[in-house]
């Protein structure tokens, strides 16, 4: 059974369009459950209707003419409630609906099961027999695996079908669902990154001159052609006889027509030789695939492996020249920060990413530098996109693709009211953030890329609260070194003089990788990272805390800070080996090296814990509420299928954060928030009743919360924690806020997404 659910979902996952994908799901369903008929529905998002979308069973006519409304026939009931429906006798039940002339008088035995991708009902699953009597289980629950594999490749074929109506001249005005990952709209052409040497990953480009790039493509069929041959020299006398056919077995594959002609047909065709590559293998892998002999079914690897070689020697050697948009959105697969790398960041307009989360760090990146980002866009089809325009909803969390003159209008008006609020709010840049009632909040400001710090003067911010100091490490192929780490802070930290800037240590793992110091974990949100990293490898922390040390010189602004903290030994391992980096660089010199003040990330529930030990031993405490939310309620940040659970008012949180603040009382120790939850109005009104006097916020953000806070009574922003206090939901809570932010006439904000 599993080897023909496989054998299913390959075929789906790899039919042209919908209309085929889901004649297939029909016919072989109906086959592997042995019914008299069975059919998919399909919800029209337009009309909301049920459709009849394919049948095996039902007259061919009825297809596309059976429409039902949401509450209307048996298939109906099964969307709505969106669970299974065994039926004995169809006919015979109340929310029966028979259609003339459809076939369907015969049946009786009637179950249907709800298609769902990713929390959305797509339609449903039927199967039908003319005994009157119920399916049975070992049926049902076939059916319901059934459907639950289906849907994903429904999903999918639903999306490359928009694209077809694309070529065919059409607007697609139904938007691609995602996350909001940073606000804003942003119109632009689709730029694709994609990783290396992956031929799934390869995007459709159209090349000017298809005659160079075959020659391009037969030069690297040639140079595998040769290291073929190098490699069964080197093995030829270890090899077995068996393994010495797989290099004959490519040699045939590349001297047959079936890569190589199949490839420069496509070129021909104006498709650049990675895609037309990617294509030849798919067709052919497929071919394989759905053969029933074991040994030709082996060999689809082989074929892929080929096809990867030659890709590697294709991105090896220079390509067609790439036109970068002048207003480009970048789209990916998994948009990590390392994708800002190289880019002409001036002409990125937003950002699309298929994963991830509103809580990821290319996310965050994207808010740093005032862009939209939409993450988690699992249905768009990535190899289709390039070169199409986009529109980037980061309020909504969806994407456009080459939508109608209309949708454009609606969002650059949209648009326009953003820059509006940013013009208003711009007389606010040389205020202080104080409350009616003379109470101060210190403003700071998030950054870890150069580019920021323009924003960061021009947004009026009190300094930098969180300098994530693994972007520049990420930027390089190899670690920087002492001198250039110095360099590099030397100049943040005079760009800001006198006012503080907080240097994080590297904190790699989880979602952020060097491209040299590669870590490759299950589970690598538990795993080795932050401070974990660092004290295990001395000799990396050193240098960075010998060059943060040089860097303050004469200066004196200068806070480091841990991330990653999860015991007070950490702490301690940390501090003797600041003090050591200290000793010995004023013993290097006679030069004054003032001794940073140093603080802890508590972002960990242990850390929440030991808050008061933590704080006994620092200078201070900043609480970085991503992570924390993440462990808490245990939602991976950058997993999209859980995103809707990830929720910074979630109540378990401001008890810690209320737990952090009496640890740090006690010591006299101050406590920010460097999360992304300070940057959001309604959540920064909480924190401020909460007691928190310093927020470090992305500097587009700034001058929204210093809005808030210069609207507000201290006074108010206490009573309201105590007005939430006994709310059970992180929704209930955030209504209740953003009612608060109504009240006191900042509307606006909330209706620009925030
Ligand atoms: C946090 O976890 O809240 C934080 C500020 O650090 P990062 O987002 O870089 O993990
Ligand atoms: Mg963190």
């Amino acid at each position: 059974m599993l080897e023909a659910l496989r054998k299913l979902s390959e075929e789906v996952s790899s039919a042209e369009n919908l209309d085929r994908a889901l004649r297939l799901i029909v016919r072989r369903v109906r086959e592997v459950i042995g019914a008299d008929a069975c059919s998919v529905y399909l919800i029209d998002p337009a009309t909301n209707e049920r459709v009849l979308m394919a049948t095996e069973g039902l007259r061919a006519d009825a297809v596309g003419r059976v429409r039902l409304r949401p509450d209307e026939g048996l298939v109906g009931l099964v969307c709505s409630r969106a669970e299974p429906m065994n039926v004995e006798d169809a006919p015979g039940h109340p929310a029966y609906r028979f259609f003339p002339k459809i076939g369907e008088e015969a049946f009786h035995g009637f179950l249907g099961v709800p298609l769902i991708h990713q929390g959305r009902t797509l339609g449903a699953l039927v199967v039908q027999q003319k005994e009157r009597r119920r399916f049975t289980e070992d049926e049902e629950t076939l059916l319901i695996t059934l459907a639950a594999q289906l849907a994903a490749a429904i999903a999918h074929a639903e999306a490359v079908t928009g694209f077809e109506r694309l070529a065919r001249g059409h607007h697609h005005d139904r938007p691609f669902p995602g996350i909001s990952g940073a606000p804003g709209v942003a119109v632009g052409t689709a730029m694709v990154v994609y990783p290396p040497f992956n031929l799934a990953a390869v995007p459709d480009r159209a090349v000017d001159d298809p005659e160079v790039e075959v020659r391009r493509f037969l030069a690297a069929v040639e140079r595998v052609r040769q290291d073929i041959d190098r490699l069964e020299a080197r093995f030829d006398r270890d090899l077995p006889q068996a393994d010495r056919a797989l290099f004959e077995a490519y040699r045939l594959m590349l001297d047959s027509d079936s890569i190589v002609g199949g490839t420069i047909t496509r070129i021909d065709l104006g498709q650049w030789a990675p895609a037309a590559l990617r294509d030849t293998v798919e067709e052919h892998s497929r071919a394989f695939r759905l053969m029933d002999d074991p040994y030709l079914r082996e060999r689809v690897e082989d074929m892929r492996d080929l096809g990867r070689r030659i890709l590697e020697r294709l991105e090896t050697q220079p390509g067609p020249p790439v036109h970068f948009p002048e207003a480009a959105v970048l789209v990916g697969d998994s948009l990590g920060p390392a994708a800002f790398i190289d880019l002409p960041l001036e002409r990125v307009r937003a950002l699309v990413s298929r994963q991830g989360s509103g809580s990821s760090h290319a996310a965050i990146l994207a808010r740093a530098l005032g862009i939209p980002a939409v993450m988690g866009v699992s249905d768009l089809p990535l190899a289709k996109v390039e070169g199409k325009t986009l529109v980037v909803d980061g309020y909504e969390g969806r994407v456009f693709v080459d939508p109608s003159p209309a949708i454009r209008e609606q969002f650059q008006r949209l648009s326009d009211e953003e820059h509006e609020l940013r013009a208003e709010l711009e007389p606010l840049r040389d205020l202080p953030a104080v409350t009616h009632d003379g109470h101060r909040i210190t403003l700071l400001a998030n950054a870890g890329l150069r580019s920021e710090l323009e924003p960061i003067r021009d947004n009026g911010a009190d300094g930098i609260g969180l300098y994530r100091t693994e972007f520049p490490f990420m930027m390089r192929d190899r670690f920087p070194g002492e001198g250039e780490q110095t360099k590099l802070y030397r100049r943040i930290l005079q760009h800001c003089a006198p006012a503080p800037v907080t240097l994080r240590t590297l904190d790699i793992g989880g979602d952020k990788s060097l491209p040299y110091f590669p870590i490759h974990e299950d589970n690598p949100f538990l795993g080795w990272r932050g401070l974990r990293v660092s004290l295990d490898h001395p000799e990396i922390f050193m240098v960075q805390i010998r060059a943060m040390v040089r860097a303050n010189a004469g200066l004196g602004n200068l806070h480091i800070l841990l991330p990653m903290v999860t015991t007070p030994a950490e702490v301690d391992e940390a501090l003797h080996l600041i003090g050591r980096a200290h000793r010995e660089l004023q013993e290097e010199t006679d030069e004054e090296l003032p001794l940073p003040r140093l603080g802890a990330m508590i972002e960990v529930p242990s850390a929440v814990s030991s808050a008061a030990a933590i704080a006994r031993r620092v200078d201070f405490l900043s609480i970085g509420t991503n992570d924390l939310v993440q462990y808490l309620l245990a939602v991976d940040r950058n997993n999209h299928r859980v995103a809707k659970l990830y929720d910074a008012l979630h109540p378990a949180v401001i008890e810690a954060i209320e737990r952090v603040l009496h640890a740090g009382a006690r010591y006299g120790k101050p406590v920010s928030v460097c999360g992304e939850m300070a940057s959001d109005p309604a959540a920064a009104l909480l924190l401020v009743g909460l007691g928190l006097n310093t927020l470090s916020v992305n500097p587009i953000d700034i001058p929204r919360i210093k809005w808030v806070v210069r609207n507000l009574e201290y006074r108010q922003a206490r009573e309201l924690v105590e007005a939430v206090r006994d709310l059970e939901e992180a929704h209930q809570i955030r209504r209740h806020l953003e009612g608060e932010i109504e009240r006191l006439g900042l509307g606006v904000l909330l209706r620009a997404g925030k």
